[in-house]
């Protein structure tokens, strides 16, 4: 009921927003509003006009994962703030210890936990470990970081010197040296790599093979880590194939390659285990995380590592600079994981793992279901309540889905149905053409109903 023209106004003089082309805000002719958010419960959110939205994305982004509208977590942010709300990362803080303990019981064989404010953030914080364990272990040999086609690990200059998006990246270079890409394990696109004959586990070890290739050819005395996303996220909700995984962690143990994995989207249930990686068995040295932790509610991420890596960083006093020096002023920030804590409490006592995997599941079966009924629909996939479709103009082709059609498909869903849904990065020319589902993990077949 309340007039906003007052703040529509106000963020199209004023607001740079993200990721954004703002010419359709300011045209003369013709001229879109931005659109506002103005508040949100459970899975829905109401713009600036009052009008009703699903979110199918967990807040555009895949964040929201306890859903909107948490006085719970609001009231223990505020009791945080009002008894201490800051004081920089060189002393401790009791949400900070306390979530700290809470987050590692979910993390057999992890044991630090080193706090920042974003994922791209935490995983420059994985990339400055790998850094600084080359110059103190293996005289600044082993400095190389591997980052997988497809895989994206933030925005700044050294997170996108690991991006596997080039639309991303494209006019941000000159990028930080060292960043080596390996092949991405999107079994649909197979034949594109000139594996089409493969599938299955044949493809995904194919797929781990490819990068001891690389290994090989870089120098394995060269490589330091290997950094990749569980389940792909922008860059087309990338399920690796059987067999991957086990073989890329044999492949990182043979040449004394840190694993980091970057949980930054799957991390926190979305994909139905607390971590996305607990699904294949593997145990990595570097886990980072960000969106999920607080599901929104403060800006929190966490670069958490085993002992064996925090171990490398005080085994030799006599050295003033071994240590790890690196600071954060908001990392940690107490909003942050006391926010955290309770987000973590909600996901346990709303048993919300389990729906996950409950209604990901189901949501699967309607988007298999809904494949059958559309022939621009060549590929269903995901995992929990991670989902993706990619939209192609012929399935015996699989020629791409042109990405204006794409972007029809995703502006027909907000104006007519009023479901906000996501689609993947542009990456390759035509490769805008995965919608993206990832609805709050508190989701009911009635909602999945509605969003698709
Ligand atoms: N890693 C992954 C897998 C992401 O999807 C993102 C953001 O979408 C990031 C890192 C960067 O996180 P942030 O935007 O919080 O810096």
């Amino acid at each position: 009921s309340n007039d906003l023209s007052g703040v529509v106004e106000a963020d199209r003089a004023h607001v740079w927003h993200h990721l954004s082309q703002h010419a359709g805000y300011m045209a003369e002719e013709n001229r879109t509003d931005p659109k506002i958010i103005v508040e949100g419960k459970g899975l829905r959110v109401w713009d600036q006009n009052g009008r009703e939205h699903i979110d199918a994305v967990s807040g555009g982004v895949w964040t929201v994962n306890v859903g909107y509208g948490r006085e719970s977590i609001a009231n223990a942010v505020r009791d945080q703030l009002v008894k201490m709300n800051f004081f920089g990362g060189t002393m401790g803080s009791i949400p900070a210890a306390q979530f700290s303990e809470r987050l590692i019981s979910k993390m057999p064989g992890m044991s630090r936990v080193y706090y920042a404010n974003s994922g791209s953030e935490a995983n420059e914080k994985g990339f400055k470990m790998v850094r600084q364990i080359a110059h103190k272990r293996y005289g600044g040999k082993k400095h190389k970081i591997l980052y997988r086609d497809r895989d994206y690990h933030g925005t700044t200059i050294a997170a996108l010197s690991a991006g596997g998006q080039d639309e991303r990246g494209a006019q941000y270079g000159p990028f930080t040296p060292g960043f080596v890409r390996v092949p991405h394990c999107l079994e649909y696109r197979a034949m594109d790599q000139g594996l089409g004959d493969l599938s299955g586990e044949a493809y995904g070890i194919a797929c781990a093979n490819a990068i001891e290739e690389i290994i090989l050819r870089e120098g394995p005395d060269t490589v330091g880590a290997l950094c990749l996303e569980p389940v792909t996220a922008g860059g087309g909700v990338i399920t690796p194939p059987e067999g991957y995984w086990p073989r890329v962690q044999e492949i990182c143990k043979k040449y004394d390659i840190l694993l980091h994995i970057d949980e930054v989207v799957c991390g926190m249930g979305r994909t139905g285990t607390w971590f996305g990686y607990q699904h294949y068995g593997v145990q990595p040295d570097i886990v980072t995380m960000a969106k999920g932790v607080a599901s929104g509610y403060a800006a929190i991420s966490c670069c958490v590592t085993t002992e064996a890596v925090f171990d490398m960083f005080k085994d030799d006093t006599s050295d003033h600079l071994n240590y790890f020096r690196d600071i954060s002023t908001f990392g940690g920030c107490t909003a942050g994981p006391a926010a955290a804590m309770e987000n973590m409490r909600i996901l346990e006592d709303e048993n919300l793992l389990e729906n996950t995997t409950a209604m990901g599941s189901y949501m699967l079966e309607q988007l298999e279901e809904l494949k059958g009924k559309h022939t621009c629909i060549g590929d269903v996939r995901g995992k929990g309540l991670f989902l993706g479709a990619e939209l192609v103009a012929d399935r015996e082709t699989r020629a791409p889905l042109p990405e204006k059609l794409v972007a029809q498909v995703t502006g027909h869903c907000m104006a007519k149905d009023a479901v906000i849904i996501g689609m993947t990065n542009r990456s390759v020319p035509g490769f805008n053409n995965t919608l993206c589902f990832s609805p709050a993990l508190i989701a009911t077949k009635d909602d999945i109903d509605a969003i698709i």
